[in-house]
């Protein structure tokens, strides 16, 4: 993969990577698309990183589905697809972590231990296997974004890391690959989030304090009966950190189990 991209480079070629766990869906195809039209050369990356997933059942049930993922890139446009296996991105004697420091501590960091040193690890993996001028990830992981931007400026990465927005399906459930182990009466329920970040917005937008809008998205999700908030908070938009009130961009993350599928979901606040 490194000897095709640094043949590509040299012949001034601009590489943009989308990098993914696959289960492609049209989140994934708007980066995808984005991308596309920003490079000469799109190389797609499909790893389910086991390194990143800190619940066995987790990984275990993630959803595969290669072949219609290698139709899809093949029907975008993808000039590159990378899926190696683990035992290549980890072989025997693998030590090394990469950690970015506090702002992966709260938010899903906070849930998830180990987690954000596995996605780090392997993009800067990834980064370096397929020399990408460019990367596209999604909003919808904003932590995971956000962490990304920062290694990417800490280490002198020579890649620009870019953030798409959020695609929903038409009611508003932010698409993800864990919406397939949701069953018709936990999809509707999902819709919690979406309703729940809506309703804090609207209530900032008239005036409300931010413990008033918190309170109200937290009832909302209250409310669902097979839903669970894991956490709901508003952090600054750069650095992740915990917010008193709104006096820059911020932005509202919330994490949310229906039944044992954890969906996550975030919008900006404020002047974001
Ligand atoms: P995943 O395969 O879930 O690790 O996601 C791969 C990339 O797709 C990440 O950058 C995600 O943030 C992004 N992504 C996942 N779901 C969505 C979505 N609904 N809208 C936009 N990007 C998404």
């Amino acid at each position: 993969m490194r000897a095709h991209s640094a043949k590509l480079r040299a012949a001034g070629r601009r590489i943009g990577c989308v990098p993914t766990m696959g289960a492609l869906h049209q989140g994934h195809l708007s980066l995808m698309e984005y991308a596309r039209q920003n490079c000469d050369h799109l190389a797609m990356s499909i790893f389910v990183n086991p390194m990143q997933f800190n619940n066995p059942d987790d990984l275990t049930g993630y959803p595969r589905t290669f072949e219609s993922d290698v139709a899809k890139c093949a029907q975008l446009g993808v000039d590159v697809l990378y899926a190696p296996g683990p035992d290549q991105v980890y072989p025997e004697g693998f030590l090394t972590k990469v950690s970015v420091a506090k702002m992966t501590q709260g938010l899903c960091g906070a849930h998830r231990p180990g987690h954000f040193d596995g996605v780090t690890t392997v993009v800067l993996k990834l980064f370096n296997t397929v020399l990408p001028h460019f990367a596209v990830f999604g909003e919808k992981d904003y932590q995971q974004l956000q962490v990304i931007k920062r290694m990417a400026i800490d280490l002198d990465l020579a890649v620009q890391v870019i953030g798409r927005p959020t695609v929903r399906e038409p009611d508003g459930l932010a698409l993800s690959s864990r919406n397939h182990h949701l069953d018709p009466a936990q999809r509707r329920e999902a819709l919690c989030l979406y309703r729940a970040l809506n309703l804090a917005r609207e209530k900032i937008g008239q005036g409300a304090s931010l413990d008033q809008a918190l309170a109200a998205a937290k009832d909302e999700i209250a409310a669902t009966p097979q839903a669970e908030l894991e956490y709901l908070e508003v952090v600054d938009a750069a650095s992740l950190q915990p917010l008193r009130s709104l006096d820059g961009p911020a932005r509202l993350c919330l994490a949310v189990w229906i039944g044992r599928t954890r969906l996550i979901d975030n919008m900006p606040l404020g002047d974001a």
